[in-house]
């Protein structure tokens, strides 16, 4: 366990084995000699409802080999349940949905057995503003073959506007249940290459164009601003998935993008600040002149770096859960004004990083889409799950794009997306469908209601409070002198709390835009070695600017 500089993170590892009652993981008890199997997980999971009354575990589907998928919920002094959920702050995370990525899995097992054991007022204060879910294993036959996708054959990670897989369909279930209003994707990669991707910690968000872009611009405020300083604080550096750096410079690398077919950006169509969290699976041999460390020492790395992200997630939840919950409820009224209104293009290609082909762009979109009953009938259970509303006028089934679920309709129903499930005409005119409260609705879950309106609790206190002085709030550039290295340096690229800055001489001249007490620098250089040797040093150093 590396020294972990966030306060809430310790917190929770020191309170939970203080109860006799909280259980262990099978791969803490083998000290990460070996993940935790299936068995001993439902045994864990047993334990931690068992002995804590914060706890309620249901089950949101069966995999083809009748695995379950479970949900977890967590809320003290109890779990609330969808609806009162719906109206309060509420973080999910989906773990190792790529079955032969468990770190992710891990990292659940023990932030929600810490969670539903903790004694740290401040934490439980989280848990009482704040539901948390976790999907501990969403894709349990995957894990239980050790593959990346599920029994068919089909990667979940791009079946999340399609829902052909029980394990897709089980999480489009719950979103569309609980609305939550953050969720993290929890995976792992592997880099191919030395220097490319080589960071502990890649993050995205998402980069779909039909997403709302408050939801869009807070999923990156809270990538920037909370995980990527959480993991960094703890150890681990931490960059966009997608952008690496090849001899300094920035190359731009296809991750899935704008897909829709991917959890980040189906979540973003639906309202939710979607994250994907990877962290890297092997050990950077130039870290240590050593060599390669011993596995269970790297395994722990794994669920570690997953760890410090996600308490970087809950120091969000507990700061800004509040801003999230009215973000994604208004982006609900503003995509169900749009929709109706017309006011805003329908994007079947592109992404916020990738300029749409003309014939991409619709603009006036369609008001509505025209569905056959065999269509409706073949679409079953899409719309439903998706939270579609459709009303039935003089025979027709007509999909109205006023409705909260606005960006995922054209991309599912229009011949034009590229994942579409069916080619349902595009209507110019809605005069008879608009304004109409659905005859008749998909499915039997409360999508498509705007929760707009509702009130969300108000912001909460910090649980790592900041001290500040005056002279922390100004904004002025502060000069930090980067640590001495052996031998000669002959390129250093400098990033402060994730943006680039100046370097002479050695120093770093860090420029405060806002008030900060700390900085997180993260500095690589190129060395050329006594002995001749070239070698990339990457350090992470966390500097205290003010008191
Ligand atoms: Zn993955």
């Amino acid at each position: 366990m590396p020294a972990l500089l966030l306060a809430v993170l310790a917190l929770l590892l020191l309170a939970a084995p203080a109860r006799a009652a909280a259980p262990t993981t099978g791969f803490e008890s083998r000290n990460g000699a070996s993940f935790t199997t299936h068995q001993e997980e439902q045994a864990f999971l047993s334990a931690v409802a068992q002995g804590s009354p914060r706890v309620r575990i249901t089950e949101a589907g069966r995999t083809k080999e009748n695995r379950p998928l479970q949900l977890v919920e967590i809320g003290a002094p109890g779990p609330v349940g969808a609806e009162a959920s719906r109206k309060r702050p509420t973080a999910m995370l989906v773990c190792s949905q790529h079955g032969n990525e468990p770190a992710g899995r891990e990292a659940c097992l023990k932030l929600l057995r810490d969670l539903a054991f903790t004694e740290d007022p401040a934490l439980v204060g989280v848990l009482e503003r704040t539901t948390f879910l976790f999907v501990p294993t969403a894709n349990p036959d995957g894990r239980a073959a050790n593959q990346r996708a599920n029994q068919d054959d089909v990667d979940i990670n791009r079946d999340h506007l399609s829902l052909d897989t029980p394990e897709a369909r089980a999480m489009a279930a719950l979103v569309r249940d609980w609305q939550p209003d953050v969720l993290l994707d929890l995976h792992e990669y592997g880099p191919s290459q030395p220097v490319i991707y080589d960071d502990a910690v890649l993050w995205l968000w998402p980069r779909n164009l039909n997403a709302d872009q408050q939801v869009h611009d807070l999923s990156i405020e809270m990538g920037r601003e909370y995980l990527v300083e959480a993991s960094e604080a703890a150890g681990y550096p931490a960059d966009e998935y997608g952008q690496a750096e090849v001899v300094d410079n920035d190359v731009a690398q296809t991750a899935g993008d704008g897909d829709e077919g991917i959890m980040r950006n189906a979540m973003g169509l639906r309202h939710v600040l979607g994250i994907l969290i990877e962290t890297r699976v092997d050990f950077d041999v130039r870290e240590s002149e050593l060599g390669p460390a011993d596995q269970a020492k790297v395994q722990r790395r794994r669920v570690d770096s997953h760890l410090a992200v996600l308490s970087g997630m809950i120091r969000f939840m507990s700061e800004r859960g509040a801003d999230a919950a009215r973000v994604t409820a208004e982006a609900t009224d503003r995509k169900i004004a749009e929709g109706a209104g017309r006011t805003a293009p329908v994007y079947f290609g592109g992404a916020d990083n990738e300029k749409p082909a003309a014939a991409d762009v619709v603009n006036p979109p369609p008001c509505g889409y025209e569905l056959t009953d065999a269509m409706v009938a073949e679409l079953e259970p899409r719309l439903g799950l998706h939270g579609i509303r459709f009303d039935r006028m003089d025979g027709r089934v007509l999909v109205p794009m006023g409705q909260a679920a606005e960006p995922v309709i054209p991309l599912l129903l229009d011949a034009r997306g590229e994942r579409h499930k069916a080619e349902a005409k595009p209507l110019d005119n809605c005069a008879t469908a608009s304004g109409r409260p659905g005859e008749d609705t998909a499915g039997g879950g409360p999508g498509g209601t705007a929760p707009g309106g509702t009130p969300v609790a108000p912001p909460a206190p910090a649980i790592t409070p900041v001290k500040s002085s005056p002279s922390c709030a100004s904004r002025r550039t502060v000069a930090v002198r980067l640590p001495r290295v052996r031998g000669k340096v002959y390129r250093t690229r400098v990033h402060a709390n994730a943006k680039r800055v100046r370097v002479r001489r050695g120093v770093a001249y860090v420029q405060l835009r806002r008030p900060r007490t700390t900085v997180i620098l993260r500095i690589a250089r190129r060395v050329v070695r006594p002995g001749g040797r070239r070698v990339l040093l990457k350090q992470s150093r966390t500097v205290r600017v003010c008191r």
